[in-house]
């Protein structure tokens, strides 16, 4: 299996530190408002790495963090925590934001059929974690405490800062000093610990105390020290958003190495962005689309997956409506092809053009997560009337979809026909039988009307969810 390695900027065979399982972990959501799709698309694509890595037999311990703490409106250390925002905004308490939104979020996980993680991790109960890894890095040199009482992390003694990322420190050393919190030593350096004591966020309701007297801990400290609790100092694969590459992920390396004096992730994967009309979709901006826009507007989540699918994770997604349209489309007529082929299954068995498919489907998922391949491959497979019995199509298509994950097998439930559709349909076929093509027509009007579609293929009639 083959995946690209942020870290060295080539895909590199995947080799686990440990025969057979594999150690994951993704940064998880930052819990103050509603996921957008563009948050969404990074955690169908790290579901996706799962699957392939679940379907080459490998056992997958995956860790998400939930960030309910320490998280400022810029990924640096400016602006304000999120969750003091949303506080503010809705006239809650801090855990009653992070629960709603956390139930919010496992909801959209769920309705797009990405599987939980083995353990999900808060940071608010991880603090004392954070605590001891810190005083790892503070005990090996690696920080120094401002006037303002916040412990930063000095990357100047930190040989490799920003490798993961190629920073190009000379731009980075020259920004405009003058924006930058003045207690650190350089532009770069950031906080582990904030501070009350000097603190500039008035309103910041959560705090600890530490041996660096009450605060709070920065958000990149909480996911070094929450991966490395279940999964060791050392494990194979991080992944996250392009965004984080140059803040959030250089700044969790240069923690953990720091700390543990070794290497700490053999391979980091990165998603790249969603993309609307008006550019990068972000909270800031104002300018998001929740999944539950998308439902409201009579979408079916899989087809926002299925849009996802058929992009590569390293390739910028620009989202608009007519794209969902066509992707809920495909996905309908995916889904009639699977009903058809299980109510008719027929056909002898040729095992060894079973064989031609399933290595050519390993071969692309293998490649790097090819998903768009990987459709590819289940349309051919669909498409082939002559090597392949219904049958074998039908088990083909839901082992494949055991890494596609678009619920193929429960379509039944994704296609309720109420009585009276199925009434028409059955009084459209005697019409048909009896060459009463007036009256069969009128009754494939009829359905249309009701908002669905019958199509007739070669291969039998479909029966489609009229979206519009
Ligand atoms: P956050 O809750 O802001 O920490 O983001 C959660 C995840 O979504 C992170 O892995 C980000 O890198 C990712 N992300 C943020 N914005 C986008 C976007 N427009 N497209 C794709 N992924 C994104
Ligand atoms: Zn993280």
């Amino acid at each position: 299996m083959k995946i690209h390695n942020t870290l060295t900027r080539k895909k590199e065979e995947f080799k686990p530190i440990k025969k057979d399982s594999v150690g994951l972990y993704t940064c998880g959501p930052t819990v103050y408002n509603y996921a957008h799709i563009g948050n969404l698309r990074t955690y169908v694509f790290e579901d996706i790495l799962k699957r392939v890595l679940l379907y080459n037999g490998y056992n997958v311990k995956h860790i998400m963090n939930i960030t309910d703490v320490g998280h400022l409106t810029s990924d640096e250390d400016e602006g304000e925590d999120k969750i003091d925002v949303a506080v503010q905004r809705e006239q809650k308490t801090p855990q009653q934001i992070a629960d709603f939104y956390t139930q919010a979020f496992k909801e959209d996980l769920s309705k797009l059929n990405i599987l939980e993680p083995e353990i999900w991790c808060k940071a608010t109960e991880h603090v004392s974690d954070m605590i001891k890894l810190i005083q790892k890095i503070e005990k090996n040199g690696y920080s120094y405490i401002g006037k303002n009482g916040n412990v930063y992390f000095d990357t100047s003694n930190f040989a490799g800062y920003g490798n993961l990322a190629n920073l190009d420190f000379e731009s980075l050393n020259t920004m405009a000093r003058t924006e930058i919190d003045k207690d650190k030593k350089h532009p770069r350096d950031f906080v582990l610990w904030f501070s009350i004591k000097g603190s500039k966020f008035k309103g910041h309701i959560l705090k600890w105390t530490s041996p660096w007297g009450e605060g709070w801990p920065g958000w990149h400290i909480e996911c070094s020290a929450m991966s490395m609790k279940y999964l060791g100092e050392h494990f194979d694969i991080h992944c996250g958003g392009v965004d984080h590459i140059p803040i959030h992920h250089t700044n969790e390396i240069a923690q953990s190495e720091s700390a543990t004096g070794k290497k700490w992730v053999n391979y980091w994967l990165h998603g790249e962005f969603l993309l609307m009309k008006e550019g990068k979709m972000a909270k800031s901006a104002g300018n998001f689309v929740t999944l539950k826009t998308l439902i409201d507007e009579n979408y079916d989540p899989s087809a926002f997956r299925y849009m996802c699918l058929n992009t590569h994770y390293r390739k910028k997604m620009n989202f608009a409506f007519e794209g969902l349209d066509s992707a809920q489309n495909t996905l309908s007529t995916l889904i009639e092809n699977i009903r058809i082929l299980q109510e008719k299954q027929e056909g002898e068995t040729r095992q060894g053009k079973v064989e031609d498919y399933k290595k050519k489907f390993l071969e692309v998922i293998n490649d790097d997560l090819n998903m768009p391949k990987a459709l590819d491959v289940i349309w051919k497979l669909i498409r082939d009337e002559k090597n392949i019995s219904n049958q074998d199509k039908y088990g083909m298509l839901l082992d494949f979809d055991k890494v596609l994950g678009l619920g193929l097998g429960g379509i039944e439930e994704k296609l309720q026909i109420p009585q009276e559709i199925s009434d028409l349909i059955q009084k459209r076929e005697e019409y048909r039988k009896k060459k009463d093509w007036k009256k069969a027509d009128e009754a494939r009007k009829e359905l249309l009307d009701k908002g669905f579609i019958l199509q007739d293929t070669s291969t039998g009639t479909i029966l489609k969810k009229n979206n519009k």
